[in-house]
């Protein structure tokens, strides 16, 4: 079963004067993230599926890059068939790679 990934990432507030990355690695830093993390989940999530249902849990990866601070805020957000099988995929997914 394919793992059902969607990103959401983008810039926010306003670009500093000298910004530590320009839009060019702004982007290479997207690229790199989906990449990542896209990886990291289909290994963890490979066989996984839930025992009642048999669906495969979908992922949601919000980013924003805020231009102030120069940082990359990542929030997970996971939605399964039912209950129980959320909080088998949160434990997956804090256990380390
Ligand atoms: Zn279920």
């Amino acid at each position: 079963m394919t793992l059902n990934i969607e990103f959401d990432l983008r810039v926010e507030g306003e670009a500093l004067a000298e910004p530590f990355l320009d839009r060019y690695e702004l982007e290479q830093m997207f690229d790199n993230t989906r990449r990542s993390i896209g990886a990291g989940l289909r290994r963890k999530f490979a066989d996984i599926v839930c025992e009642e249902h048999a669906q495969a849990p979908k992922f949601i990866i919000s980013g924003v890059y805020d231009n102030a601070i120069e940082e990359l805020d990542i929030q997970y957000h996971v939605d399964t068939c039912c209950q129980r099988f959320l909080l088998r995929v949160m434990q997956v997914l804090n256990q380390r790679a």
